[in-house]
């Protein structure tokens, strides 16, 4: 995956004709004059525009999108298309619908927000597969927010290697909300008994009592587990659960997950344990918290480093 930051600056370095280095450093003092206000992809885009350079033509990565861009422009491939829904806050009423969309170099959300782009998704003008021009986009949170001002039409280009794998950025626990996808590198600081259940084979669906809860009436349930561990960042901690073949990748095996005495034993070998926890994180109405899901385990490696570095500047 691609590191934002290096890409910005190498861009405005080939654009200025100016080295990398010298780059980095007028982003160093912006930043210092800035009192560390601005991140180094903000400031790196104030010293872009010092510098006269104007990315409002260019078409950008999907990785390569920063937070607070006002005219994004994207070649990208149709990933999924989520249900229209409407919206009333703050007095504003309207419709939303949202598109993932991918590259060769990573995909994102793209937000709709305006009745004659909606209209062709929903006749059909825009499908999942196609390969979508967007131009004039705003970028939030690395989401590509497309209003009456932007642009969207099918591409006639090809599009090989699109990255379809949900993609997660690094973030603070602190700094996350119901409905966030997010890895952070943390920290499990408690470790509960893992909790089992069993589903069906057919549908997966909860099996109580020898009966499948979807329509397959009475099966053999097939057993699985279900840990509940909290994290924590250094930001905050979160509780989090996991679930089946995403437990073993704390390094359990099927007995160890399975029997509780062979998990007593791996227990306190889990705390303290340092990964990269990949997930999202939902409201629990029924304990009115909010609890990380996890997907993913993996190691604490240096790219991963690089990306938390980056989200903390
Ligand atoms: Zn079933």
């Amino acid at each position: 995956m691609g590191d934002n930051y290096s890409q910005l600056v190498s861009r405005i370095s080939e654009a200025a004709k100016v080295s990398v280095d010298e780059i980095e450093r007028k982003v160093e003092a912006k930043r210092a004059k800035l009192s560390g206000l601005v991140s180094k992809e903000g400031a790196a885009q104030i010293v872009a525009a010092e510098l006269g350079i104007n990315f409002d033509e260019e078409r950008m990565k999907i990785s390569e999108l920063v937070h607070g861009m006002r005219k994004a422009n994207v070649i990208g491939k149709i990933i999924d298309i989520y249900p229209v829904r409407e919206y009333n806050k703050n007095g504003r009423a309207g419709r939303v619908c949202n598109l993932m969309v991918g590259d060769d170099s990573s995909n994102t959300r793209a937000v709709l927000w305006d009745e004659h782009h909606i209209v062709m998704v929903e006749q059909g003008k825009l499908s999942k597969g196609d390969v979508i021009e967007i131009s004039n986009a705003g970028v939030r949170n690395g989401e590509l927010h497309l209003s009456s001002f932007s642009d969207i039409k099918k591409s006639k280009e090809k599009m090989d290697n699109v990255i379809e794998a949900k993609v997660y950025s690094m973030r603070k626990i602190s700094d996350v909300k119901p409905g966030d996808s997010f890895s952070s590198r943390a920290v499990i600081v408690q470790v509960f008994e893992p909790r089992y259940f069993e589903v069906c084979p057919q549908c997966g669906k909860k099996v109580s009592e020898g009966k499948c809860s979807g329509e397959h009436g009475e099966v053999e349930g097939v057993k699985r587990a279900l840990l509940s561990i909290v994290l924590d960042d250094g930001s905050e901690t979160m509780r989090s659960v996991m679930f089946g073949e995403t437990i073993k990748k704390l390094g359990l095996t099927d007995d160890e997950i399975f029997n509780l005495d062979a998990f007593g034993e791996k227990k306190l070998g889990l705390l303290g344990e340092e990964r990269v926890f990949s997930g999202n994180v939902r409201e629990n109405k029924l304990y009115n918290t909010t609890d990380f899901t996890i997907q993913d385990v993996g190691d604490v490696d240096v790219g991963a480093l690089v990306k938390e570095l980056e989200g903390k500047s």
